[in-house]
Protein backbone atom coordinates (compact mmCIF):
# COMPACT_ATOMS: atom_id res chain seq x y z
CA UNK A 1 0.00 0.00 0.00
CA UNK A 2 1.03 2.98 -1.02
CA UNK A 3 1.69 6.02 1.66
CA UNK A 4 2.92 9.78 0.34
CA UNK A 5 0.63 10.99 -2.51
CA UNK A 6 3.59 13.25 -4.09
CA UNK A 7 5.90 9.72 -4.55
CA UNK A 8 6.62 10.29 -7.95
CA UNK A 9 4.99 8.02 -10.47
CA UNK A 10 5.71 7.34 -14.44
CA UNK A 11 3.03 5.30 -14.83
CA UNK A 12 -0.40 4.53 -12.91
CA UNK A 13 -2.65 1.42 -13.83
CA UNK A 14 -5.97 1.82 -12.87
CA UNK A 15 -7.37 -2.20 -12.63
CA UNK A 16 -4.97 -4.75 -11.21
CA UNK A 17 -6.29 -7.86 -13.04
CA UNK A 18 -4.13 -10.49 -14.99
CA UNK A 19 -3.25 -7.86 -17.58
CA UNK A 20 -2.26 -4.73 -15.31
CA UNK A 21 -0.53 -6.79 -12.49
CA UNK A 22 1.43 -8.28 -15.73
CA UNK A 23 1.75 -5.00 -17.07
CA UNK A 24 3.27 -3.82 -13.03
CA UNK A 25 5.67 -6.36 -13.41
CA UNK A 26 6.76 -5.32 -16.58
CA UNK A 27 7.85 -1.84 -16.29
CA UNK A 28 9.31 -2.38 -12.55
CA UNK A 29 11.60 -4.71 -13.86
CA UNK A 30 12.71 -2.15 -16.68
CA UNK A 31 13.16 0.49 -13.66
CA UNK A 32 9.70 2.51 -13.98
CA UNK A 33 8.07 3.86 -11.11
CA UNK A 34 4.74 2.36 -11.20
CA UNK A 35 1.45 2.20 -9.16
CA UNK A 36 -1.81 -0.24 -9.09
CA UNK A 37 -4.80 1.19 -8.21
CA UNK A 38 -7.15 -1.79 -8.07
CA UNK A 39 -11.17 -1.28 -7.12
CA UNK A 40 -11.65 -5.12 -5.87
CA UNK A 41 -9.95 -6.36 -2.48
CA UNK A 42 -7.37 -8.95 -3.60
CA UNK A 43 -8.75 -11.07 -0.44
CA UNK A 44 -12.17 -11.43 -2.51
CA UNK A 45 -10.83 -11.93 -5.99
CA UNK A 46 -8.20 -14.93 -4.99
CA UNK A 47 -11.52 -16.72 -3.11
CA UNK A 48 -12.03 -20.08 -5.01
CA UNK A 49 -15.91 -18.55 -5.76
CA UNK A 50 -14.71 -15.04 -8.09
CA UNK A 51 -13.41 -16.85 -10.51
CA UNK A 52 -14.34 -19.90 -12.01
CA UNK A 53 -12.23 -19.59 -15.40
CA UNK A 54 -9.13 -21.72 -16.44
CA UNK A 55 -7.28 -19.63 -19.58
CA UNK A 56 -5.14 -20.85 -22.32
CA UNK A 57 -2.23 -19.56 -22.20
CA UNK A 58 -0.26 -18.51 -25.39
CA UNK A 59 3.39 -20.19 -25.07
CA UNK A 60 5.11 -16.83 -25.70
CA UNK A 61 3.12 -15.69 -23.12
CA UNK A 62 4.20 -17.57 -20.76
CA UNK A 63 7.54 -16.80 -21.89
CA UNK A 64 7.22 -13.47 -20.51
CA UNK A 65 5.99 -14.79 -17.04
CA UNK A 66 9.41 -16.60 -17.71
CA UNK A 67 11.29 -13.24 -18.15
CA UNK A 68 9.24 -12.34 -15.81
CA UNK A 69 10.17 -14.11 -13.23
CA UNK A 70 6.44 -15.49 -12.28
CA UNK A 71 6.64 -18.46 -14.50
CA UNK A 72 7.74 -21.39 -12.48
CA UNK A 73 5.09 -20.65 -9.79
CA UNK A 74 2.44 -20.29 -12.26
CA UNK A 75 3.63 -23.67 -14.14
CA UNK A 76 2.86 -25.55 -10.51
CA UNK A 77 -0.39 -25.09 -11.45
CA UNK A 78 -0.24 -25.26 -15.42
CA UNK A 79 -1.55 -28.14 -17.83
CA UNK A 80 0.47 -28.43 -21.24
CA UNK A 81 -1.74 -28.15 -24.08
CA UNK A 82 -0.08 -30.44 -26.36
CA UNK A 83 -2.55 -31.21 -28.66
CA UNK A 84 -6.40 -29.05 -29.84
CA UNK A 85 -8.87 -31.14 -31.49
CA UNK A 86 -11.86 -29.25 -33.04
CA UNK A 87 -15.06 -30.82 -34.60
CA UNK A 88 -17.71 -29.28 -36.13
CA UNK A 89 -21.56 -30.70 -34.44
CA UNK A 90 -19.51 -34.01 -33.60
CA UNK A 91 -20.05 -34.49 -29.45
CA UNK A 92 -18.21 -37.30 -27.66
CA UNK A 93 -21.86 -37.55 -25.80
CA UNK A 94 -24.50 -40.46 -26.10
CA UNK A 95 -27.25 -37.51 -27.31
CA UNK A 96 -25.05 -36.13 -30.04
CA UNK A 97 -26.05 -36.91 -33.42
CA UNK A 98 -23.75 -38.89 -35.88
CA UNK A 99 -20.19 -37.75 -35.35
CA UNK A 100 -18.88 -36.04 -39.05
CA UNK A 101 -15.62 -36.44 -40.52
CA UNK A 102 -15.02 -32.54 -40.46
CA UNK A 103 -12.48 -31.92 -37.65
CA UNK A 104 -9.24 -29.76 -37.58
CA UNK A 105 -6.08 -30.98 -35.22
CA UNK A 106 -3.02 -29.07 -33.74
CA UNK A 107 -0.04 -31.01 -32.74
CA UNK A 108 2.80 -29.44 -30.84
CA UNK A 109 4.91 -31.48 -32.34
CA UNK A 110 4.15 -30.08 -36.01
CA UNK A 111 6.32 -26.78 -35.19
CA UNK A 112 8.32 -28.41 -32.78
CA UNK A 113 11.66 -27.52 -34.79
CA UNK A 114 11.04 -24.09 -33.92
CA UNK A 115 9.37 -24.14 -30.56
CA UNK A 116 11.33 -27.31 -28.75
CA UNK A 117 9.61 -28.78 -26.46
CA UNK A 118 7.26 -25.97 -25.70
CA UNK A 119 3.35 -27.12 -26.00
CA UNK A 120 0.75 -24.85 -27.65
CA UNK A 121 -0.35 -23.39 -24.62
CA UNK A 122 -0.78 -23.54 -21.00
CA UNK A 123 -3.98 -24.47 -19.43
CA UNK A 124 -4.03 -22.32 -15.94
CA UNK A 125 -6.73 -21.62 -13.53
CA UNK A 126 -6.84 -17.70 -13.47
CA UNK A 127 -7.35 -17.60 -9.47
CA UNK A 128 -3.99 -19.15 -9.41
CA UNK A 129 -2.40 -16.73 -12.11
CA UNK A 130 -3.71 -14.13 -9.78
CA UNK A 131 -2.43 -15.62 -6.68
CA UNK A 132 1.11 -15.84 -8.09
CA UNK A 133 0.95 -12.66 -9.85
CA UNK A 134 -0.49 -10.57 -7.05
CA UNK A 135 2.15 -12.16 -4.35
CA UNK A 136 4.93 -11.32 -6.83
CA UNK A 137 3.57 -7.24 -7.01
CA UNK A 138 3.69 -7.37 -2.84
CA UNK A 139 7.13 -9.60 -2.63
CA UNK A 140 8.73 -6.53 -5.53
CA UNK A 141 7.15 -3.65 -3.15
CA UNK A 142 4.76 -2.56 -6.04
CA UNK A 143 2.77 0.04 -5.39
CA UNK A 144 -0.43 -0.89 -4.52
CA UNK A 145 -3.45 1.08 -3.85
CA UNK A 146 -6.19 -1.37 -3.11
CA UNK A 147 -9.18 -1.00 -2.79
CA UNK A 148 -9.72 2.09 -4.30
CA UNK A 149 -11.46 3.05 -7.61
CA UNK A 150 -10.17 5.56 -10.49
CA UNK A 151 -12.86 8.54 -10.56
CA UNK A 152 -11.68 10.96 -12.50
CA UNK A 153 -8.56 11.71 -14.60
CA UNK A 154 -7.16 14.92 -16.41
CA UNK A 155 -4.26 16.45 -17.76
CA UNK A 156 -2.23 19.42 -15.63
CA UNK A 157 0.45 20.42 -18.01
CA UNK A 158 2.87 17.73 -18.72
CA UNK A 159 1.29 15.39 -16.03
CA UNK A 160 -2.11 13.31 -15.68
CA UNK A 161 -3.50 13.62 -12.41
CA UNK A 162 -5.77 10.61 -11.33
CA UNK A 163 -8.59 11.17 -8.54
CA UNK A 164 -9.44 8.05 -6.36
CA UNK A 165 -12.89 7.56 -4.46
CA UNK A 166 -11.08 7.77 -2.10
CA UNK A 167 -9.94 11.18 -2.80
CA UNK A 168 -6.48 10.75 -3.20
CA UNK A 169 -4.85 11.96 -6.50
CA UNK A 170 -1.84 10.55 -8.13
CA UNK A 171 0.19 12.32 -10.56
CA UNK A 172 2.20 10.59 -13.69
CA UNK A 173 3.42 10.73 -17.05
CA UNK A 174 0.64 8.28 -18.01
CA UNK A 175 -1.82 6.55 -16.96
CA UNK A 176 -3.01 2.94 -18.69
CA UNK A 177 -6.77 1.84 -18.35
CA UNK A 178 -6.34 -1.97 -17.67
CA UNK A 179 -9.95 -2.09 -16.37
CA UNK A 180 -11.78 -4.43 -18.18
CA UNK A 181 -14.21 -4.10 -20.60
CA UNK A 182 -15.89 -1.65 -18.59
CA UNK A 183 -13.34 1.43 -18.46
CA UNK A 184 -14.65 4.38 -16.81
CA UNK A 185 -11.13 6.29 -18.17
CA UNK A 186 -11.63 5.03 -21.41
CA UNK A 187 -15.15 6.48 -21.79
CA UNK A 188 -14.23 9.56 -19.89
CA UNK A 189 -11.77 10.27 -22.31
CA UNK A 190 -14.38 10.30 -24.98
CA UNK A 191 -12.96 7.08 -26.76
CA UNK A 192 -15.52 5.57 -29.10
CA UNK A 193 -16.23 1.52 -28.13
CA UNK A 194 -17.85 -0.77 -30.66
CA UNK A 195 -19.40 -3.51 -28.60
CA UNK A 196 -22.40 -6.37 -29.59
CA UNK A 197 -24.12 -8.89 -27.60
CA UNK A 198 -23.81 -12.45 -29.10
CA UNK A 199 -26.86 -13.80 -27.57
CA UNK A 200 -24.77 -16.23 -25.63
CA UNK A 201 -23.25 -17.38 -22.25
CA UNK A 202 -20.56 -19.47 -21.52
CA UNK A 203 -21.28 -21.56 -18.06
CA UNK A 204 -18.39 -22.69 -17.29
CA UNK A 205 -17.29 -25.57 -14.62
CA UNK A 206 -14.41 -28.16 -13.62
CA UNK A 207 -14.69 -31.32 -13.79
CA UNK A 208 -12.40 -34.79 -13.05
CA UNK A 209 -12.28 -37.45 -15.15
CA UNK A 210 -11.26 -41.16 -14.61
CA UNK A 211 -9.02 -42.21 -18.16
CA UNK A 212 -6.04 -39.57 -19.07
CA UNK A 213 -6.65 -36.41 -21.06
CA UNK A 214 -3.32 -36.84 -22.60
CA UNK A 215 -3.17 -33.30 -22.73
CA UNK A 216 -5.79 -32.50 -25.58
CA UNK A 217 -8.55 -29.70 -25.52
CA UNK A 218 -11.60 -30.48 -27.41
CA UNK A 219 -13.56 -27.64 -29.21
CA UNK A 220 -16.94 -29.18 -30.40
CA UNK A 221 -18.94 -26.58 -32.67
CA UNK A 222 -22.31 -26.67 -32.01
CA UNK A 223 -25.36 -24.29 -33.35
CA UNK A 224 -25.74 -22.77 -29.85
CA UNK A 225 -21.81 -22.37 -29.14
CA UNK A 226 -18.80 -24.13 -28.22
CA UNK A 227 -18.54 -26.87 -25.94
CA UNK A 228 -15.10 -26.94 -25.32
CA UNK A 229 -13.25 -29.63 -22.56
CA UNK A 230 -9.57 -27.91 -21.96
CA UNK A 231 -6.71 -30.29 -20.19
CA UNK A 232 -6.30 -29.32 -16.07
CA UNK A 233 -3.74 -30.39 -13.78
CA UNK A 234 -4.66 -33.46 -11.74
CA UNK A 235 -6.37 -35.01 -14.83
CA UNK A 236 -9.26 -32.58 -14.34
CA UNK A 237 -10.69 -30.54 -17.00
CA UNK A 238 -12.13 -27.13 -17.35
CA UNK A 239 -15.78 -27.36 -19.25
CA UNK A 240 -16.58 -24.05 -21.26
CA UNK A 241 -19.73 -24.43 -22.52
CA UNK A 242 -22.04 -21.89 -24.53
CA UNK A 243 -25.44 -21.64 -24.98
CA UNK A 244 -28.24 -18.76 -25.65
CA UNK A 245 -28.52 -16.45 -22.72
CA UNK A 246 -31.64 -18.22 -21.32
CA UNK A 247 -30.38 -21.63 -21.32
CA UNK A 248 -26.85 -21.05 -19.98
CA UNK A 249 -29.13 -19.34 -16.82
CA UNK A 250 -31.43 -22.18 -16.60
CA UNK A 251 -28.18 -24.51 -16.46
CA UNK A 252 -26.66 -22.73 -13.77
CA UNK A 253 -29.63 -22.13 -11.83
CA UNK A 254 -30.99 -26.15 -12.13
CA UNK A 255 -29.99 -28.92 -9.53
CA UNK A 256 -27.00 -30.76 -9.65
CA UNK A 257 -28.28 -34.15 -10.79
CA UNK A 258 -30.42 -32.55 -13.62
CA UNK A 259 -27.40 -30.08 -14.61
CA UNK A 260 -24.82 -33.25 -14.50
CA UNK A 261 -27.70 -35.56 -17.20
CA UNK A 262 -27.53 -32.56 -19.20
CA UNK A 263 -23.67 -32.29 -18.91
CA UNK A 264 -22.97 -35.79 -19.55
CA UNK A 265 -25.12 -36.24 -22.86
CA UNK A 266 -22.56 -33.56 -24.22
CA UNK A 267 -19.76 -34.95 -22.56
CA UNK A 268 -19.93 -38.69 -23.54
CA UNK A 269 -17.75 -41.32 -21.75
CA UNK A 270 -15.20 -41.05 -24.07
CA UNK A 271 -12.80 -40.22 -20.43
CA UNK A 272 -14.77 -42.39 -18.39
CA UNK A 273 -16.70 -41.66 -15.80
CA UNK A 274 -16.91 -38.02 -14.96
CA UNK A 275 -17.34 -36.18 -11.84
CA UNK A 276 -17.98 -32.34 -11.83
CA UNK A 277 -16.13 -30.89 -8.82
CA UNK A 278 -16.41 -27.27 -9.64
CA UNK A 279 -19.32 -24.51 -9.07
CA UNK A 280 -21.14 -23.20 -11.56
CA UNK A 281 -20.03 -19.82 -13.09
CA UNK A 282 -21.64 -17.94 -16.05
CA UNK A 283 -20.09 -15.60 -18.36
CA UNK A 284 -21.91 -13.40 -20.67
CA UNK A 285 -20.41 -13.26 -24.20
CA UNK A 286 -19.96 -10.09 -26.36
CA UNK A 287 -17.62 -8.47 -28.51
CA UNK A 288 -15.84 -4.59 -27.76
CA UNK A 289 -13.58 -2.94 -29.25
CA UNK A 290 -12.24 0.43 -28.09
CA UNK A 291 -11.75 2.74 -31.61
CA UNK A 292 -8.34 4.36 -30.18
CA UNK A 293 -5.45 2.55 -28.15
CA UNK A 294 -4.51 5.82 -26.44
CA UNK A 295 -5.65 9.55 -25.88
CA UNK A 296 -3.98 12.27 -24.18
CA UNK A 297 -2.22 10.91 -21.38
CA UNK A 298 -4.30 7.60 -21.25
CA UNK A 299 -3.02 4.42 -23.07
CA UNK A 300 -5.84 1.22 -23.29
CA UNK A 301 -4.38 -2.10 -22.58
CA UNK A 302 -6.23 -5.61 -22.24
CA UNK A 303 -10.15 -5.88 -22.71
CA UNK A 304 -10.12 -2.26 -21.79
CA UNK A 305 -9.26 -1.98 -25.63
CA UNK A 306 -10.70 -5.26 -27.14
CA UNK A 307 -12.76 -7.98 -25.36
CA UNK A 308 -13.60 -11.00 -27.25
CA UNK A 309 -15.60 -14.31 -27.43
CA UNK A 310 -13.50 -17.14 -25.94
CA UNK A 311 -14.31 -19.24 -28.68
CA UNK A 312 -10.38 -19.65 -29.50
CA UNK A 313 -8.85 -18.65 -25.81
CA UNK A 314 -7.15 -15.41 -26.81
CA UNK A 315 -8.76 -12.66 -25.10
CA UNK A 316 -6.20 -12.58 -22.38
CA UNK A 317 -3.17 -13.25 -24.77
CA UNK A 318 -4.53 -9.88 -26.44
CA UNK A 319 -3.43 -8.15 -23.61
CA UNK A 320 -0.25 -9.95 -22.34
CA UNK A 321 1.15 -9.07 -25.61
CA UNK A 322 -0.47 -5.49 -25.32
CA UNK A 323 1.84 -5.78 -21.75
CA UNK A 324 4.89 -6.73 -23.73
CA UNK A 325 4.84 -3.91 -26.37
CA UNK A 326 3.85 -1.25 -23.93
CA UNK A 327 6.34 -2.40 -21.43
CA UNK A 328 9.34 -2.09 -24.28
CA UNK A 329 8.04 1.24 -25.83
CA UNK A 330 7.69 2.77 -22.84
CA UNK A 331 11.31 1.33 -21.08
CA UNK A 332 13.03 2.11 -23.89
CA UNK A 333 11.21 5.59 -23.70
CA UNK A 334 12.35 5.97 -20.62
CA UNK A 335 15.76 5.58 -21.25
CA UNK A 336 16.08 7.88 -23.84
CA UNK A 337 14.34 10.78 -21.69
CA UNK A 338 11.57 11.12 -23.70
CA UNK A 339 7.73 11.53 -22.06
CA UNK A 340 6.13 8.54 -21.37
CA UNK A 341 2.86 10.21 -21.93
CA UNK A 342 3.80 12.05 -25.22
CA UNK A 343 1.88 11.57 -28.71
CA UNK A 344 5.32 10.46 -30.13
CA UNK A 345 5.59 7.64 -27.66
CA UNK A 346 2.19 5.83 -27.28
CA UNK A 347 2.11 5.68 -31.22
CA UNK A 348 4.51 3.57 -31.00
CA UNK A 349 2.41 1.13 -29.09
CA UNK A 350 -0.63 1.80 -30.92
CA UNK A 351 0.96 1.14 -34.13
CA UNK A 352 2.99 -2.16 -32.95
CA UNK A 353 -0.53 -3.66 -31.32
CA UNK A 354 -3.46 -1.74 -33.26
CA UNK A 355 -3.60 -4.62 -36.40
CA UNK A 356 -3.05 -7.71 -34.14
CA UNK A 357 -6.23 -6.25 -32.12
CA UNK A 358 -8.18 -5.44 -34.90
CA UNK A 359 -7.85 -7.99 -36.77
CA UNK A 360 -7.77 -11.02 -34.12
CA UNK A 361 -11.39 -9.43 -32.74
CA UNK A 362 -12.84 -9.80 -36.64
CA UNK A 363 -11.67 -13.15 -37.23
CA UNK A 364 -12.84 -14.11 -33.78
CA UNK A 365 -16.44 -12.34 -34.60
CA UNK A 366 -16.57 -14.31 -37.94
CA UNK A 367 -15.58 -17.66 -36.16
CA UNK A 368 -18.27 -16.98 -33.79
CA UNK A 369 -20.94 -16.20 -36.76
CA UNK A 370 -19.84 -19.10 -38.92
CA UNK A 371 -19.95 -21.77 -36.45
CA UNK A 372 -22.91 -21.14 -33.88
CA UNK A 373 -25.12 -21.68 -36.51
CA UNK A 374 -26.97 -24.36 -38.00
CA UNK A 375 -27.79 -22.98 -41.58
CA UNK A 376 -27.20 -26.05 -43.89
CA UNK A 377 -25.49 -23.94 -46.49
CA UNK A 378 -22.83 -22.54 -43.81
CA UNK A 379 -22.33 -25.82 -42.28
CA UNK A 380 -21.15 -26.57 -45.59
CA UNK A 381 -19.41 -23.85 -46.57
CA UNK A 382 -17.00 -24.68 -43.36
CA UNK A 383 -16.54 -27.96 -43.51
CA UNK A 384 -15.36 -27.72 -47.03
CA UNK A 385 -13.37 -24.62 -45.35
CA UNK A 386 -11.63 -27.17 -42.83
CA UNK A 387 -10.86 -29.63 -45.33
CA UNK A 388 -9.32 -27.34 -47.56
CA UNK A 389 -7.62 -25.79 -44.43
CA UNK A 390 -6.17 -29.19 -43.57
CA UNK A 391 -4.51 -29.31 -46.92
CA UNK A 392 -2.92 -26.45 -47.58
CA UNK A 393 0.58 -26.60 -46.91
CA UNK A 394 2.56 -24.58 -43.85
CA UNK A 395 -1.20 -22.94 -43.06
CA UNK A 396 -1.48 -25.43 -40.05
CA UNK A 397 1.95 -24.39 -39.03
CA UNK A 398 1.66 -20.52 -39.04
CA UNK A 399 -2.05 -20.76 -37.09
CA UNK A 400 -0.47 -22.65 -34.75
CA UNK A 401 2.55 -20.32 -34.33
CA UNK A 402 -0.07 -17.30 -34.51
CA UNK A 403 -2.19 -18.69 -31.93
CA UNK A 404 1.54 -19.26 -29.78
CA UNK A 405 1.67 -15.39 -29.77
CA UNK A 406 4.92 -16.02 -31.68
CA UNK A 407 4.46 -14.42 -34.63
CA UNK A 408 5.29 -10.84 -36.71
CA UNK A 409 7.47 -8.37 -34.87
CA UNK A 410 7.51 -10.23 -31.65
CA UNK A 411 8.59 -7.89 -28.84
CA UNK A 412 11.41 -8.71 -26.48
CA UNK A 413 9.37 -10.27 -23.60
CA UNK A 414 7.28 -12.59 -25.87
CA UNK A 415 11.30 -14.49 -26.94
CA UNK A 416 11.73 -14.40 -23.24
CA UNK A 417 13.87 -11.77 -22.54
CA UNK A 418 13.81 -8.50 -20.37
CA UNK A 419 14.06 -5.39 -22.09
C1 LIG B 1 -15.60 -17.92 -20.31
C2 LIG B 1 -14.33 -17.23 -20.68
C3 LIG B 1 -13.19 -17.96 -20.97
C4 LIG B 1 -12.02 -17.32 -21.34
N1 LIG B 1 -10.93 -18.08 -21.68
C5 LIG B 1 -9.79 -17.48 -22.08
C6 LIG B 1 -8.66 -18.25 -22.47
O1 LIG B 1 -8.69 -19.48 -22.47
N2 LIG B 1 -7.53 -17.60 -22.87
C7 LIG B 1 -7.48 -16.24 -22.92
O2 LIG B 1 -6.44 -15.69 -23.32
N3 LIG B 1 -8.54 -15.47 -22.57
C8 LIG B 1 -9.69 -16.07 -22.14
N4 LIG B 1 -10.76 -15.30 -21.77
C9 LIG B 1 -10.64 -13.83 -21.77
C10 LIG B 1 -9.98 -13.32 -20.48
O3 LIG B 1 -10.61 -13.84 -19.34
C11 LIG B 1 -9.98 -11.80 -20.44
O4 LIG B 1 -9.47 -11.31 -21.65
C12 LIG B 1 -9.11 -11.30 -19.28
O5 LIG B 1 -9.59 -11.74 -18.04
C13 LIG B 1 -9.03 -9.75 -19.28
O6 LIG B 1 -8.09 -9.35 -18.31
P1 LIG B 1 -7.89 -7.80 -17.99
O7 LIG B 1 -6.85 -7.78 -16.90
O8 LIG B 1 -7.65 -7.04 -19.24
O9 LIG B 1 -9.29 -7.30 -17.44
P2 LIG B 1 -10.14 -7.75 -16.16
O10 LIG B 1 -9.87 -9.17 -15.82
O11 LIG B 1 -11.54 -7.36 -16.45
O12 LIG B 1 -9.55 -6.86 -14.98
C14 LIG B 1 -9.87 -5.53 -14.82
C15 LIG B 1 -9.59 -5.12 -13.37
O13 LIG B 1 -9.72 -3.71 -13.24
C16 LIG B 1 -10.42 -3.39 -12.05
N5 LIG B 1 -11.05 -2.08 -12.29
C17 LIG B 1 -11.99 -1.77 -13.20
N6 LIG B 1 -12.24 -0.45 -13.22
C18 LIG B 1 -11.44 0.10 -12.27
C19 LIG B 1 -11.22 1.43 -11.82
N7 LIG B 1 -11.87 2.46 -12.37
N8 LIG B 1 -10.32 1.62 -10.82
C20 LIG B 1 -9.63 0.58 -10.28
N9 LIG B 1 -9.80 -0.71 -10.67
C21 LIG B 1 -10.68 -0.93 -11.67
C22 LIG B 1 -11.40 -4.56 -11.86
O14 LIG B 1 -11.77 -4.70 -10.49
C23 LIG B 1 -10.56 -5.74 -12.37
O15 LIG B 1 -9.81 -6.35 -11.34
C24 LIG B 1 -11.96 -15.91 -21.40
C25 LIG B 1 -13.10 -15.15 -21.09
C26 LIG B 1 -14.27 -15.80 -20.74
C27 LIG B 1 -15.50 -14.97 -20.43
Amino acid sequence: MMGAMDTHLDVIIAGGGMAGMTLALALQSGGLQVAVVERQPYAEQLDIGFDGRASAIAYACFRQWNALGVGPAIAGHACRMDEIMVTDGHLPGAASRRPLPFFLNFKAGEISDRTGDEPLGYMVENRHMRHVLYQAMKDRHINLIVPAGVVDMRDTGGMAEVTLDTGQVLKASLVVSAEGRRSRLRDKAGIGYINWDYDQSAVVTTVQMERPHGNIAYEHFLPSGPFAILPLTENRACIVWSEKHAQAKALVAMGDGLFYDHFISRFGEFLGDVTIVGERFLYPLGLGLAEEMYRGRLALLGDSAHGIHPIAGQGLNLGLKDVAALAEVLIEAARLGEDLGSELVLERYARWRRFDNVSTSVIMDGFVRLFSNGNPLLRTARDVGMGLFNRVPGLRQFVMEDAGAATGDMPKLLRGELV
